[in-house]
C-alpha cells in the first residue's frame, strides 16, 4: 500500500469506557515509534506508537487527568488519560507545546490503512524482544538532537 507521509485525517476516538472522545482533524506531522523507558512503563510493552499533531487539530470531551514528568530533553512531558478507565489520550511536551502526540491505538482500525512510523527513536532502550521492521532507521535517543518530546 502506498502510504503517505503526512496524510490528512478526521478521526473520533474513544478511551476504553466511552467516557472521554478525542476528535483529530488535519495533517500528522509525523508517525514514530519511542523505546524510551517511560514508553514501555507507559504502554507495557516494547515502545509506543505516536502520531504527531498540531494540538490545535485535536479537541478533547470529557472529563481527562493528566500526569507530567521531566522528560530525557529536559522539557516537562503531560499526558493526559481517562481517569476512569487509565486510556491515554495525548501527551505534550513543554518545548513544543502547539504539538500534540496521540498512541496511534486509539484509533483503532481507523489507522490502519494510513500509519507507517518512519523512525524508532530512543532504540539505546529497545529490547531485543520487541520485534520491530529491521528496515526502520533507528535513533539512540532523539532524531539528529532534534528534542520535541
Ligand atoms: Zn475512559
Ligand atoms: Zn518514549
Amino acid at each position: 500500500m502506498d502510504r503517505a507521509p503526512r496524510p490528512v485525517v478526521d478521526l473520533t476516538a474513544r478511551c476504553a469506557c466511552g467516557g472521554v472522545s478525542l476528535h483529530f482533524a488535519g495533517k500528522v506531522l509525523s508517525m514514530f515509534l519511542c523505546s524510551c523507558e517511560d514508553c514501555q512503563r507507559a504502554t507495557g510493552t516494547g515502545h509506543a506508537a505516536i502520531v504527531l499533531a498540531r494540538r490545535a487539530d485535536v479537541s478533547v470531551t470529557g472529563e481527562t487527568r493528566s500526569f507530567s514528568r521531566p522528560a530525557n530533553s529536559g522539557a516537562t512531558l503531560t499526558s493526559s488519560f481517562c481517569p476512569d478507565c487509565g486510556t491515554p489520550l495525548l501527551a505534550q511536551s513543554s518545548r513544543a507545546a502547539e504539538l500534540a502526540m496521540l498512541p496511534v491505538g486509539l484509533f483503532g482500525a481507523a489507522a490502519a490503512a494510513w500509519y507507517a512510523p518512519n523512525q524508532l527513536i530512543f532504540a539505546r532502550s529497545h529490547r531485543e524482544w520487541d520485534v520491530i521492521d529491521a528496515a526502520l532507521p533507528q535513533h539512540q535517543t532523539y532524531r539528529d538532537g532534534g528534542a520535541m518530546m
